[in-house]
């Protein structure tokens, strides 16, 4: 990881001369990846900090007694408000078949 004055996650606030951290939307993945962050689906990252703030005891995420925290809901890596999708035969199929097409896609590519 760079220092403080070399990582380009920081800037310095004009106004009252510190260090802040930059806006990550202005960020490109290379600046993000040069201060160890990867691309990482959303609920990966929750689940990552639910780890980390219980100590690295996944038994301790799945226990957390913090209902008021914002993570708490999503703690487990799933978004419980996500609606279950009922799907037709016809939907499965055809979103095997477009499932199948993209990994094929992707094989292509590497
Ligand atoms: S839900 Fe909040 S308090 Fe509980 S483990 Fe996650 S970050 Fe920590």
């Amino acid at each position: 990881m760079l220092s403080i004055e070399k990582s380009p996650a920081f800037i310095l606030d004009p106004t009252e001369h510190v260090r802040v951290g930059r806006d990550p939307r202005d960020m490109t993945r290379e600046e993000l990846a040069s201060c160890g962050h990867e691309v990482t689906p959303v609920l990966s990252a929750i689940r990552a900090k639910c780890l980390d703030c219980s100590g690295g005891a996944p038994s301790e995420t799945r226990r957390c007694l913090v209902v008021q925290c914002a993570l708490w809901p999503f703690r487990m890596g799933a978004n419980p408000f996500r609606a279950e999708r009922e799907m037709s035969d016809e939907q499965r199929a055809a979103a095997a078949e477009r499932l199948a097409k993209a990994r094929a896609a992707r094989g292509s590519a590497a």
